[in-house]
């Protein structure tokens, strides 16, 4: 696996279960995935040499991140290494130009959007949307970084014109008018078999994803299934190999979006590892390795997963003995952490919990959540007391 994040690190506690050790490609030797597996080489995901280092001898190679130039995995696959996802469909993931038009080719619904290589492009744009819009760097954005909102014309204007001025290519959107933000996942094999997770429903703040619910509540069983539906046939069309996560906007007038396409294990399906019979992780690596697909089903009625985000203040109380309270209080709370420093709005680990009655569960993980980020509990509560 290209990349060390944590996404590589749960994708290799599921590859000890099935037998497999999982090598990945980490920039240093502290990187959360690099910390767990015993096959680890360090290198950049931008030297092809590195990257023909990590795939020597493996059954396949599939990533963490979408970051590696497609060019490179061209020549690996021309040398024989068996690519999943394979370069021409993870480029819809690298590209948001590239997507938007293939997406837009393909009938599925996508935001209005423009291709901008000068600020006239932009002001075009905005008189014909008559609203806010949206400007978005065409390649390298993650978390929000490279998406901008932009209130009117003379906001457009400036941002787009900062990028341009920095080279940096850039493409306009409406910004929609939405109730909400859901995620289909699911996963291809390079035999064709397709599956689909129960459509989440995301929270994101300041661009990053902070919790999902599973199923996301009150989804008509017909949006759902169209959202699912068309998971499966992009995963299809595009010729994904993997988890594909398809993140949609859910617009106030009721209809699905397509927002960004992932190649890869993603936030909004976290959840799966402890709700649902098949967690992402396991299932993209029988996607790569091209084994049957395992039961999305989910295990319970309801699953909420929060993200644990480093504080604007590290606390002072030592992440172990933040655990050691949380397992008192809350002992159902599912924890993973990515062996990471603690450091302001970083991805420090998510909670799971699972259950009947989401508002609940989501109250519940959303506390312990918090808890786990700021050693403050968000109701009071005094952890020696007990109350
Ligand atoms: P990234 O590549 O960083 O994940 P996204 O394209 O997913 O960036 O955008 C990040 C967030 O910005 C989205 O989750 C959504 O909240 C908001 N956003 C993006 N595009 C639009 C849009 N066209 N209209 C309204 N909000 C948007």
């Amino acid at each position: 696996m290209i990349g060390g994040g944590q996404l590589a690190r749960m994708t290799h506690q599921a590859a000890i279960a099935l037998g497999q050790t999982l090598r990945v490609l980490a920039s240093g030797p502290d990187e959360s995935a690099a910390q767990v597996t015993p096959d680890v080489v360090i290198g950049s995901h931008t030297d092809l040499d590195a990257l023909r280092q990590a795939a020597a001898g493996a059954s396949a190679l599939t990533f963490d991140h979408e970051h590696v130039p497609t060019e490179h995995l061209e020549k690996l696959v021309a040398e024989g290494v068996t690519v999943n996802p394979p370069p021409q469909a993870l480029i819809h993931a690298q590209d948001k130009l590239l997507m938007r038009r293939k997406l837009h080719g393909l009938g599925a619904p996508v935001p209005r959007f423009a291709e901008v290589t000068s600020v006239a492009d932009v002001e075009e744009f905005v008189r014909q949307i008559d609203g806010p819009v949206v400007i978005k760097t065409v390649r390298g954005g993650y978390d929000g970084k490279g998406v901008v909102m932009a209130d009117d014309l003379a906001a457009a204007r400036e941002v787009v014109a900062g990028y341009l001025a920095d080279g940096v290519p850039v493409l306009a959107e409406e910004r929609v008018a939405m109730r909400r933000e859901l995620a289909a996942l699911v996963a291809r094999s390079p035999f064709g078999q397709g599956a689909a997770w129960p459509v989440v429903e995301t929270v994101q703040r300041d661009g990053i994803c902070v919790e999902a619910y599973a199923p996301a509540p009150g989804l008509s069983d017909e949006l759902g299934s169209a959202a699912q539906e068309l998971g499966l046939r992009l995963a299809n069309e595009l010729g994904v190999v993997g988890v594909l996560a398809v993140e949609l906007f859910e617009t106030v007038d009721g209809r699905l979006l397509v927002n960004e396409l992932a190649m890869r294990p993603h936030n909004s399906g976290h959840w799966t590892m402890d709700g649902a019979v098949t967690s992402q992780f396991e299932q993209h690596l029988r996607a790569v390795l091209d084994y049957p697909l395992g039961d999305t089903s989910a295990i319970a009625p309801a699953a909420v997963m929060a993200n644990v985000l480093g504080a604007p203040q590290t606390p002072t109380m030592s992440m172990d003995e933040r655990l050691h309270h949380l397992f008192a209080r809350i002992p159902d709370a599912k924890v993973h952490l990515y062996g990471k420093g603690e450091r302001p709005g970083r991805k420090l680990g998510h909670v799971n919990i699972i259950g009947a009655d989401m508002d609940e569960l989501r109250e519940r993980a959303v506390r312990a959540a918090h808890w786990l980020s700021h050693g403050e509990w968000t109701d009071g509560w005094d952890e020696h007391a007990g109350k």
